[in-house]
C-alpha cells in the first residue's frame, strides 16, 4: 500500500516536470502521526431503536403485515440493527445514550430538529435564533469553519451531506469549506453521500470530515419502521467498510478517531409520535403545526446518542457518564477539535467542553 503510494506519487512528479504544471492535488506524504476525524451523523435515529432493536408495537402498527415475521426477527435486537456500532464501537471505543440502563445523552437546544441540531452539535453550542430548517448562512463558526481557516487543516476538511441545507449549516461561503463538492450537483441519495464520502477519503485525504445520512429520518417521518430499521443496518455496514477502508490505508491508520451520532431524536408516546420530533417552543411559535403536541412537544425528542472509536478515545472518561450524567451534543464540536490535536482555547469560547472520554490523541 505504501509503496504503491509513493510510485503513484512519484509517477505523478514526473508528468508534472513533463508538463510543467505544479502538482496541488496529491496528498503530501507523511510519515509523522497527525490526528484526523470522521464524523458520521444519521438524522433522526432514535436510540430506543439503537439500543432496542425493532419496538414490537411498531412492527404491529407500521409494517406490512407481510414482513411482520421477517422484521421482528432480522431487527429482533440493537445489535442485529447495528451490528458494528454494539460490536465493535462500543467494546473498542464508547457508546452512550442508553436510558434503560441509566445513561443519558441530550441536546441542549430547545427545537429538537435537524438545523438547530446540526449547528449545536459543529458550533459547540445552540443558537436560540434558529428556530426553523430555513437556508439560512449559519453565523456561528462551526468546527469544520475553525479547522479550515487554520494552517494545519487548510484545505483539507471536507463536508458531504445528503441534506441540501449543509451549505448554509456550514456557511460554505465563509468557511471555505467544499459542502457536497463531491456529489457534482445531484441530489444525494445515502448511497450516493456515502460513496462521495469514501472517495473524498481516498483522494483528497481530508484530516476532518463530516458524512452525513438522511434516509432515516426521511422514511421515519412517512412512518415507514421497516425502510428506517433497514438503513440503520445499511448505515451501520457502512461504518464497518469506512473504518476498514481507514485501517487499511496508512495516511489514516491508527490516526483516525470516528465519532457517530444523530442531530435528533424521535418520540415515543403516543404510539405514532416516532415519526416527529420537535419542542414546546416550537410548537408555541408554530400553534398550526400538529397541535396535538402543543405544550409538551414531542416527548423524547431531545433523546440523542453518541458513539466514539479510535486513538482519541480513552477508557477512563465514559465511566464519568454512568451516574446519571449526561453528555451534550454541544460537546462535539470542542470534542473534534481535541481529537485532531488542536488547542479548544483556540475554538469558540463559549463552545462546551469536550467529552470527557476525549483527549488529544498520542502516537
Ligand atoms: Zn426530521
Amino acid at each position: 500500500m505504501i509503496l504503491g503510494r509513493i510510485a503513484a506519487a512519484a509517477a505523478l512528479s514526473i508528468a508534472c516536470i513533463a508538463t510543467g504544471i505544479a502538482d496541488d492535488t496529491a496528498p503530501p506524504e507523511t510519515s509523522g502521526f497527525e490526528p484526523k476525524v470522521v464524523l458520521i451523523t444519521f438524522d433522526g435515529v432514535r436510540w430506543q431503536d439503537v439500543f432496542r432493536g425493532a419496538d414490537p408495537a411498531l412492527v404491529k402498527a407500521d409494517v406490512h403485515e407481510d414482513l411482520h415475521k421477517y422484521v421482528s426477527s432480522a431487527f429482533g435486537s440493537g445489535s442485529s440493527v447495528m451490528p458494528f456500532l454494539h460490536g465493535v464501537i462500543a467494546r473498542q471505543g464508547v457508546l452512550l445514550g442508553n436510558r434503560d440502563v441509566g445513561e443519558c445523552a441530550e441536546v441542549q437546544n430547545d427545537m429538537w430538529f435537524s438545523y438547530p441540531g446540526y449547528t449545536e452539535m459543529l458550533a459547540g453550542k445552540p443558537n436560540p435564533e434558529i428556530v426553523e430548517n430555513d437556508p439560512i448562512q449559519n453565523p456561528d463558526v462551526t468546527v469544520l469553519e475553525w479547522a479550515n481557516k487554520r494552517a494545519e487543516f487548510a484545505g483539507k476538511v471536507e463536508m458531504v451531506g445528503t441534506w441540501n441545507l449543509f451549505p448554509y449549516i456550514v456557511n460554505a461561503g465563509r468557511s471555505g469549506v467544499p459542502v457536497n463538492a463531491a456529489l457534482n450537483g445531484q441530489e444525494g441519495t445515502d448511497a450516493r453521500t456515502g460513496r462521495a464520502g469514501l472517495e473524498l477519503l481516498a483522494s483528497r485525504k481530508p484530516r476532518l470530515i463530516h458524512i452525513s445520512f438522511d434516509d432515516t429520518d426521511k422514511y421515519a417521518h412517512v412512518g415507514n419502521y421497516e425502510s428506517y430499521l433497514a438503513s440503520m443496518e445499511r448505515g451501520d455496514e457502512y461504518l464497518r467498510q469506512l473504518w476498514q477502508q481507514l485501517q487499511d490505508d496508512p495516511y489514516y491508520r491508527g490516526q483516525t478517531t470516528l465519532i457517530v451520532t444523530t442531530d435528533h431524536g424521535r418520540g415515543h408516546e403516543p404510539r405514532e409520535a416516532w415519526h416527529d420530533h420537535s419542542s414546546p417552543r416550537y410548537h408555541a411559535l408554530n400553534p398550526e403545526y400538529q397541535p396535538q403536541y402543543n405544550g409538551i412537544g414531542v416527548v423524547g425528542s431531545d433523546e440523542i446518542w453518541v458513539a466514539a472509536l479510535g486513538p482519541a478515545v480513552t477508557s477512563g472518561g465514559r465511566d464519568s457518564y454512568r451516574s446519571g450524567r449526561c453528555v451534550a451534543q454541544a460537546q462535539i464540536a470542542k470534542s473534534i477539535v481535541v481529537a485532531l490535536g488542536g488547542d479548544p482555547g483556540t475554538f469558540t469560547a463559549e463552545a462546551a467542553a469536550p467529552f470527557a472520554f476525549i483527549a488529544a490523541p498520542k502516537q
